[in-house]
């Protein structure tokens, strides 16, 4: 099992932790391999320390659109050929799967012997398996989420696994990931809103299912002294005030993946004991700059959410609240920017606000799926207004790049194509000069 992000963020990832786990416990031999951190280094499994090509079947998890580099830097490392033209019999097969199918998976085809879209709890083991049967990784056309970018065959719908298989957990508690010694959980998979930009809405494997809060609880290691719990919307699970409650009271420290700012402020037991369990920065969604375009892209927060959001923050004595935005969302103007500008100081008011802000980027399989990217020009011109808006507040602005955005975006919305032009922009050295010769 590769995963082509370095190790503290590849043992951060629930899924990536949990498919080794699904493909160990069926008995098949997996070691774990992470993109090194030393440029130039070759990749080792974890387990053995055998080099990657050694190896007759490489599963690959995929998070996000620009992890296609690390997967192109971790095959070329190993002296694999990145595309699959390229390899022979005598290279391993490449499996691929990860929450980046759940959207485009077309740019990722041309590395891929076999995909697995979506959810791969009980496809995996029958994917691989079936291969060392046959030598050939065919019969993953016949599973659900099965995909042969050989056989020419079309796009298939996203595997949605058996509830019975949830939830994730993590085996191994590792003190050198980003979430250092935290077992992570899965309180619920999905979510049942409809924020337009989002692969995770509620059409999306219809919609959030829950697991309940004594199995949960009944999961914990007696070791571990912190838990995560993970979820698209796990804030949304009806029961999380008793989940928290009992992970806190037996002493152990706990966080969550994301929040909702509504839930945040119609249920204050939630920050409340989230601090209580050492969590420092209370994260939350806004998502749009103003009232208007958070009304058009479906996301329920209001200004009042958020207040009070900013107020549960200074009462429980968090170090800051953190607000996720984009910026660039279609139809956004220069007056929803300055709204942003003006409510930030409000919240600022309150208690000292992190904007992270993201240029939005359309995805396939989103009802704003074709929107356009608002430009690199664009969004670095907001970015410096909300910047210059917020100075002397206690507000700082923690952007992401609009040059990789832009990169993302054009992986995003493109095809066989755009995803073989990774390989070029690697061997040009990765820089966003290299992506832009290489993408056009
Ligand atoms: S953005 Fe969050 S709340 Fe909205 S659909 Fe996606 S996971 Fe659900």
């Amino acid at each position: 099992m590769a995963y082509p992000s370095p190790y503290r963020v590849g043992m951060s990832s629930l899924g990536y932790q949990w498919i080794c786990s699904v493909l160990a416990e069926a008995g098949l031999g997996v070691e774990r391999c992470f993109l090194p951190d030393e440029p130039g280094q070759v990749p080792l499994t974890m387990e053995s320390l055998s080099p990657l090509r050694d190896f007759p079947v490489i599963a690959v998890s995929l998070a996000y659109e620009l992890e296609l580099a690390g997967l192109v830097d971790l095959l070329a490392r190993a002296g694999i050929p990145p595309l699959r033209r390229d390899r022979d019999p005598r290279h391993p097969r490449v499996l691929i799967g990860g929450p980046l199918t759940f959207s485009n998976p077309v740019p990722a085809m041309p590395y891929a012997d076999a995909m697995i879209l979506g959810e791969a709890d009980d496809v995996v083991v029958p994917a691989v398996a079936g291969f060392f049967d046959t030598g050939e990784f065919d019969h993953v056309s016949t599973l659900p989420g099965g995909w042969v970018p050989d056989m020419g065959s079309a796009r298939v719908p996203v595997a949605k696994a058996d509830d019975h298989l949830l939830p994730a957990r993590s085996r191994l508690l590792t003190p050198d990931t980003e979430l250092a010694d935290m077992f992570l959980l899965e309180g619920e998979r999905g979510c049942h809103r409809a924020c337009t930009f989002c692969v995770m809405r509620r059409s999306t494997n219809g919609g959030m299912r829950l697991v309940e809060p004594e199995r949960l609880s009944a999961l914990i290691p007696e070791a571990a002294r912190r838990v995560g719990l993970v979820g698209a919307a796990i804030s949304d699970h009806p029961r999380l005030v008793d989940l928290l409650g009992t992970i806190v009271d037996s002493g152990r420290g706990v966080g969550v993946s994301s929040l909702r700012a509504d839930r945040v402020a119609l249920k204050p037991d939630i920050p409340r004991l989230l601090r209580k369990g050492g969590y420092a920065t209370l994260t939350v969604a806004s998502d749009a700059p103003s009232q208007r375009l958070r009304r058009e892209i479906q996301k329920g927060t209001t200004e009042a959410h958020l207040v009070a959001c900013a107020e549960a923050a200074r009462v429980y004595e968090y170090r800051v609240l953190k607000v996720y935005m984009m910026v660039g969302v279609p139809g956004e103007t220069d007056e929803d920017i300055e709204e942003l500008v003006h409510f930030t100081r409000k919240l600022a008011a309150i208690h000292p606000v992190a904007l992270g802000v993201a240029p939005f980027v359309p995805k396939v399989h989103t009802p704003l799926d074709g929107a356009p990217f608002a430009g690199i020009k664009t969004v670095e011109k907001r970015l410096e207004r909300i910047r210059s808006g917020l100075r002397g507040h206690r507000a700082e602005l923690r952007p992401t790049s609009a040059r990789w955005a832009w990169v993302e975006y054009r992986l995003a919305q493109g095809g066989v194509a755009e995803g073989e032009a990774v390989v070029r922009a690697v061997e040009g050295g990765g820089s966003f000069a290299a992506w832009k010769a290489a993408l056009g």
